[in-house]
């Protein structure tokens, strides 16, 4: 057995991760008096969320009609029917107030003429009020919105007394053996110590697993730690073969051009100059769903429409917007595309193609953030001392397929849901749960063996062969013969696990053994994604299979539920919820309004 020494740290909380969603609800616990731990493997602000361009979306209306009741159906029929229609409901209802929390906790959001939240339009929330592009729902601050909202939360976390461990990587969940979660086990990356939170309640806010790809828009630090804590205490995954492609990631570099540079008037052409995509989606045009575009984008590239000496790409333009709206909307895209591209947005097209972007599934929660472990009795049973947030989360609100800007509005309503319910459940006058010495010796052993491996496969080839497999076979669109033959290269991967060799033995700072931990999560959340794409027989959402090119509620309304064991991925099924909360008679949204019909643009 591995022996390592460690220091012990009580709390009411832990939430691990110090993105928009870990800070949102480090905030919301810190408020309510629950002595509350964050701890993240990057500096907070460098969390991922930090990169999101585009922006919120809220009904605040201040530009235009609006009501949470549209962005509720909005998101039912963008999540093509697979969402949980609660948390829908839940996440539309709330997202104003959420919004004007952060406004409040002093996001400087970019203003109307009149001072109220400027707002703009993103692809796929409803055409319905004008005849034009979508209602302008998304709230941005310029387009670093992200950046804005993670400096605001983690100021105002400060002043609420949480308190950060910062640069400590989470190895492992402590779990009782009758299934609670008592605590996590860290490794501090710049001494080389190791820590054990125990805690009342935990929080996993540890983001995507975008990473599993080869190119991807997410950080290198996106690699699905959650979700790998999560399958190896023997907890399900949900969703997992539903992942989005954006489609203007820059070619090559993969780097995102935010969906808002189409918000604000930029449109898509082919090799012969057509704005194709007002064939395809004659109302929404190039602001249709990323689902959709992202189709449409890859249909033209293999008619031989693509652009470049390859014709392997798109082209995005924007050179026909006044050069001050995009140095005052769009500055940040404006300096990727001359950065990663080449590319001076006044004068020319940026070359784009669509790249893995966000991950749909993730640890199944109800709309409290709670974790659930479905049973055939129990399909809402709840894991007790635990909650999911944010990317690693999958309450379900996104379904098949996200909208844009819905994403950041998760984070927060979400984050700050799970505040509300830890304020209520977490007993304050407890004692906090002791060390559950037989779960950390596990974890330590775990750790111990990766640290020590010393086989024959450098943990960096087998994690490129990892996103070559899922790049290739887990693509825009898919097949039988693509994902039976992308289940079998992946199975095989994971099983040379095994043989993993790592170069640096020391504790101090081994960037080769985080790497090794992280692929040791990225590869439950890959395997999960291929297997559950290869069993989902029909096309939803972000899951276009060409063997089956309809959606079949009958037989496919349902979540994929997986349980992953090293290689082996078991699936079952769980309901989707399909009740809104609300009643049409108390100003709610009846249940005739969202059934299920064809998605059209
Ligand atoms: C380029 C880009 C642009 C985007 N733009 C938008 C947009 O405009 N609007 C929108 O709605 N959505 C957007 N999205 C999506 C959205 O930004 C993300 O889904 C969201 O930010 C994820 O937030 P999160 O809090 O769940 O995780 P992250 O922000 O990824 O944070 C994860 C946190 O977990 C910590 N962590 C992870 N593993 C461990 C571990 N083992 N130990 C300790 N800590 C750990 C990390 O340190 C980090 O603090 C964008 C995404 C990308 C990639």
């Amino acid at each position: 057995m591995a022996e390592y020494e460690y220091e012990t740290h009580e709390y009411d909380v832990v939430v691990v991760g110090a993105g928009g969603a870990g800070l949102r609800a480090t905030l919301g616990m810190a408020e309510q008096g629950l002595r509350t731990a964050c701890i993240s493997k990057v500096f907070p602000t460098r969390s991922h969320t930090v990169a999101a361009q585009g922006g919120i979306a809220a009904s605040l209306g201040n530009m235009g009609p609006d009501s949470w009741q549209w962005h509720m159906y909005d998101t039912v029929k963008g999540s093509d029917w697979l969402g949980d229609t609660d948390a829908m409901e839940y996440l539309a209802r709330e997202a104003p107030k959420a919004v004007y929390e952060l406004e409040h906790y002093g996001v400087p959001f970019s203003r109307t003429e009149e001072g109220k939240i400027y707002q703009r339009p993103f692809g796929g929330h409803t055409t319905e009020f004008g005849d034009g592009p979508p209602v302008q729902r998304t709230c941005a601050a310029a387009d670093r919105t992200g950046h804005a909202i993670l400096h605001t939360l983690y100021g105002q976390s400060l002043k609420q007394q949480a308190e950060f461990y910062i640069e400590y990587f989470a190895i492992d969940l402590i779990m009782s053996d009758d299934g609670v979660c008592t605590g996590v086990v860290c490794w501090k990356l710049d001494d080389g110590t190791m820590h054990v939170f125990n805690a009342k309640m935990v929080v996993l806010a540890t983001g995507g697993y975008g990473r599993a790809y080869f190119s991807a828009t997410s950080a290198h630090t996106c690699t699905g730690d959650g979700g790998g804590m999560v399958a190896r205490a023997g907890l399900p995954l949900q969703d997992m073969e539903f992942v989005q492609f954006h489609p203007t990631g820059i070619y090559g570099s993969g780097c995102l051009i935010t969906e808002g540079a189409r918000g604000e008037g930029g449109y898509l052409t082919n090799s012969e100059g057509e704005r194709f995509m007002e064939r395809y989606a004659p109302n929404y045009k190039d602001l249709a769903p990323r689902d959709y575009v992202s189709r449409c984008m890859t249909m033209e590239i293999r008619e031989g429409r693509g652009v470049g000496a390859g014709g392997d790409h798109i082209h995005l333009n924007l050179n026909h917007l006044p050069a001050e709206a995009l140095a005052e909307r769009l500055p940040g895209i404006s300096e990727s595309a001359k950065i990663f591209a080449g590319v001076d947005v006044t004068k020319e097209p940026i070359p784009v193609l669509p790249t893995v972007h966000y991950n749909m599934g993730g640890i199944p929660t109800n709309y409290f953030g709670e974790v659930l472990n479905p049973t055939k009795k129990d399909p809402n049973a709840v894991v007790p001392g635990l909650m999911a947030v944010g990317e690693a989360g999958c309450a379900s609100v996104h379904g098949a397929n996200r909208l844009g800007s819905n994403s950041l509005i998760d984070l927060v309503v979400f984050g700050r849901a799970a505040a509300i319910r830890a304020g209520k459940v977490v007993d304050r006058e407890s004692a906090v749960p002791s060390t559950n010495t037989a779960s950390v010796d596990k974890a330590f052993d775990r750790f111990d063996g990766l640290r020590n491996a010393n086989g024959g496969t450098p943990t960096a080839d087998l994690r490129l062969e990892m996103q070559k497999a899922m790049q290739a076979d887990a693509a825009v669109f898919r097949t039988d013969k693509t994902l039976k033959e992308g289940v079998e290269k992946m199975t095989a991967i994971a099983g040379k696990m095994g043989d993993l060799h790592v170069t640096d033995r020391s504790l101090v700072w081994n960037s080769d053994l985080m790497e090794t931990l992280e692929l040791a999560n990225l590869m439950p959340n890959a395997l999960a994604t291929i297997v559950g794409a290869e069993a989902r027989k029909e096309s939803r959402g972000a899951h276009a299979h060409e063997d089956y090119a309809t959606r079949d509620d009958e037989n496919w309304r349902v979540h994929t539920i997986s349980h992953v064991d090293d290689a082996k991925v078991k699936l079952s099924h769980r309901p989707v919820i399909t009740e809104p909360l609300s009643k049409e008679k108390d100003g709610g949204i009846s249940l005739k309004t969202i059934a299920p019909k064809e998605r059209t643009f």
